[in-house]
């Protein structure tokens, strides 16, 4: 927002100077008026009510009561030196402390018979009676009385504030003042017609409620504004790309489903397409057909079949050939590690053999004659499909004709990654990415809010769902015993552990002691134990990989290594180690490695006896469901968007009042808002529009991070 009062520095502000400004712009950003406006409270406590002395117990958070000052007196010397208040109310008394600011304050408060204050703080316990130290205090018939807002707005504050005296109340301090001089020059940003339509606060009565407000009615109506604003602006800006985007990069038109696509589908399906991966399938080669450049997220479950989904629009794509030159498209698949990339090499070009198509491979490992070769066949077409990690990235990687980008699990490769691929050709190919990482409308709409989106919401038939329990360590035998009951019926078990960066030593040793105690507890020849982690060399962890898949092994001992993509359809059992420490969408992530085959699948969750609240209800979550989406929702709530997979980096998520869990309705409303609104005026042109317009315009100039998604 660009305005001479919002874009005041904060040092102009009464009661902040120099020093205050200093910390203030260092600790929390606020540089302006207009950034302090925006620390939105993060709670209100409510004012209006009242305890009595009485009522008071040790369970209490902060209690508000009002009384009379019976009696003071100054306590101890130097460092123990401490003013004390004897408060008093019909029902009792108690004492308040203040160790620092003694002097000050008992210059302020005197006994009094008549005068009443508010007080408001924490009661604790001391030598078995109640006190408060340091609480809020007021003299009722103060006009200038910060309480005088039944909701009391509560603010973030850090030490170095609290060090200034901007604590919270220090906050709400500088905040009145500040809110003081709002009269007609805050703008307004929405049009007419968008307030009216929601019934909306002008956005200066908003920014006022939300401060201080005036009923509990106003500060909901003040929230929704806010939200609903932030929201809105938001999916402008994404939407705004997005017809951008589709108008400067035209897309490469797939127009036709040719022989590769036909002699696969019709002679050599592995088997009948679900209903989910036909539709989806369709989805996207009606948008490659569509004269624009595709962007699309395919959302599927894991084990939902996307890698077929993918690899018949490959052959769409290799179906097609440029125009002007008649030259085929390639296509390229790029996958989060080595590991998996090998897999999709194994699936895909055994798929493809009856089509005599040339399928290659690009790791890490690939070694430079292989490369050379590679390379060489990239530029002059030989190569068909190329199937990789993130060293399809290099330089050196060049394609005659890439028409088709797939990326396996986008969120492990940042938004630049995905930019950097695209800018391979002079021409812009489709790009599709994968992500088994089932993320909650709301997110996506934000997150991917410029991607088109498919899903696949039908597993294979013939799946049994995955049962799962939760374990102490304590019942470990009985957890050893069921292994060895699974593997003599013929199936597989995965026992996974944790491995977290900053506590890597501990739990590579974790990980250590848990293979030996189970190379104890099934010792060979009856038993072969593989194991895989990400200290081991590339070709040893495939090694030992190929030794599990090949059923040589019937125990895979492994860190999070294995997490994505490992297919190995007679694995039934998953034991995760030390579930509590791993987040809601990892714990399904590991699960959906097992059940993969006609056999009842098993996961067990192995938890010390000591767990959090939280920790007990994402075991309960996982052994409720096998709805990916509906963790994902337990997910949010539980962590918040931030720390959701995926978002870290995108930035979109820097949201000061929005809160994406709780939020969804707000967010569609906003979404369904920006796209009628585009939909009529697609340039922001219309005089209606104009504080639209306006505020859009401004927003790009500000430091706002979340206009790093692009
Ligand atoms: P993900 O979506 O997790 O990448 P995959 O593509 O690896 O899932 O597929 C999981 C398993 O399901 C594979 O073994 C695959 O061969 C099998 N599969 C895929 N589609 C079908 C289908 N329509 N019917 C039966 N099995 C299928
Ligand atoms: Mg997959």
């Amino acid at each position: 927002m660009s305005n001479a009062f919002l874009n005041t520095p904060i040092e102009y502000l009464k009661n902040v100077g120099p020093q205050r400004a200093d910390v203030l712009k260092k600790e929390l950003h606020i540089f302006t008026y207009h950034n302090l406006l925006q620390h939105y409270p993060f709670r209100y406590v409510d004012r209006t009510k009242f305890y009595k002395i009485k009522e008071i117990n040790a369970d209490l958070p902060y209690v508000q009561l009002r009384g009379k000052i019976t009696a003071t007196e100054m306590v101890g010397a130097k460092r123990t030196k401490r003013f004390v208040a004897t408060f008093t109310d019909e029902t009792g008394r108690l004492e308040l402390v203040w160790f620092q600011g003694a002097k000050w304050i008992s210059e302020k408060i005197k006994p009094h018979l008549t005068n009443e204050y508010v007080i408001f703080g924490k009661p604790a316990l001391f030598n078995g009676k109640f006190n408060i130290a340091h609480p809020e205090i007021e003299l009722v018939s103060d006009e200038n009385t910060v309480f005088a807002s039944a909701l009391q707005a509560v603010y973030h504050s850090t030490d170095k504030l609290k060090g200034k005296s901007l604590d919270t109340k220090g906050i709400a301090k500088i905040m009145k003042g500040l809110v003081s001089l709002i009269k007609n020059n805050i703008p307004e940003s929405l049009s007419t017609d968008i307030i009216n339509r929601f019934q909306l606060l002008s956005k200066e009565e908003a920014v006022k409620q939300i401060h201080f407000p005036k009923s509990p009615e106003l500060l909901k109506k003040a929230e929704f504004r806010l939200k609903f604003e932030e929201l809105f602006f938001i999916q402008l800006k994404l939407l705004k790309q997005k017809s951008t985007r589709e108008k400067n990069y035209r897309g490469f038109v797939f127009s036709k489903v040719g022989d590769n696509f036909n002699t696969f589908y019709n002679h050599h399906l592995p088997f009948e397409l679900t209903n989910a991966q036909k539709r989806v399938i369709k989805e996207i080669r009606l948008d490659m057909g569509s004269g624009k450049q595709m962007n699309r997220l395919l959302q599927g479950d894991v084990g939902s079949g996307k890698t077929l989904v993918a690899l018949m629009n490959m052959l769409i794509a290799l179906d097609n050939s440029r125009p002007e030159d008649g030259i085929p498209f390639q296509a390229c698949l790029m996958a989060p590690t080595e590991i998996l990339a090998n897999q999709h090499f194994e699936t895909i070009s055994t798929l493809l053999k009856p089509l005599n198509k040339n399928v290659g491979i690009l790791t890490g490992s690939t070694k430079t004659k292989a490369r050379r070769l590679l390379h060489e066949q990239l530029q002059n077409g030989e190569m068909h499909i190329l199937i990789g990690t993130h060293a399809l990235l290099e330089d050196e990687v060049q394609f005659k004709n890439i028409g088709l980008i797939v990326i396996d699990e986008q969120h492990r490769f940042g938004v630049a990654q995905r930019a950097k691929m695209w800018n391979k050709n002079s021409l812009t190919p489709h790009v599709l990415i994968m992500s088994a990482t089932p993320i909650p409308r709301t997110l996506a709409m934000t997150l991917y809010g410029d991607l088109d989106v498919s899903v696949i919401d039908e597993m294979p038939p013939g799946r049994k769902p995955i049962q799962t329990v939760h374990r102490f360590d304590s019942n470990r035998l009985r957890v050893f015993e069921f292994m060895r009951e699974q593997i003599a019926i013929g199936r597989q078990v995965y026992v996974v552990y944790p491995l977290i960066k900053e506590s890597e030593k501990m739990d590579y040793k974790d990980l250590m002691d848990g293979y030996e105690s189970i190379v104890r507890a099934f010792p060979q020849p009856q038993y072969q134990v593989s194991i895989v982690h990400g200290q081991m060399k590339a070709d040893a962890k495939e090694y030992e990989m190929q030794r599990f898949v090949k059923a040589e092994t019937q125990i895979m001992v492994a860190t999070t290594v294995i997490e994505v993509g490992v297919n190995v359809p007679n694995a039934s059992v998953m034991i995760i180690e030390s579930a509590e420490r791993f987040g809601l969408s990892q714990l399904h992530q590991l699960r959906g490695r097992v059940g993969r085959g006609a056999e009842q699948s098993y996961c067990i969750l192995m938890t010390s006896h000591k767990l959090s609240s939280d920790g007990k209800l994402r075991m309960d979550t996982m052994c409720r469901t096998n709805d990916g989406f509906e963790i994902a929702d337990v997910d949010l709530k539980l962590r918040g968007p931030g720390d959701m997979s995926g978002t870290q980096q995108s930035g979109v998520l820097d949201l000061h009042i929005a809160d994406l869990a709780k939020d969804a309705q707000i967010l569609h409303a906003a979404r369904n808002m920006a796209i009628e609104l585009l939909s009529e005026d697609t340039n922001l042109e219309k005089p209606e529009n104009a504080t639209i317009a306006y505020h859009f315009a401004m927003m790009g100039k500000e430091r706002t991070n979340w206009s790093r998604i692009s």
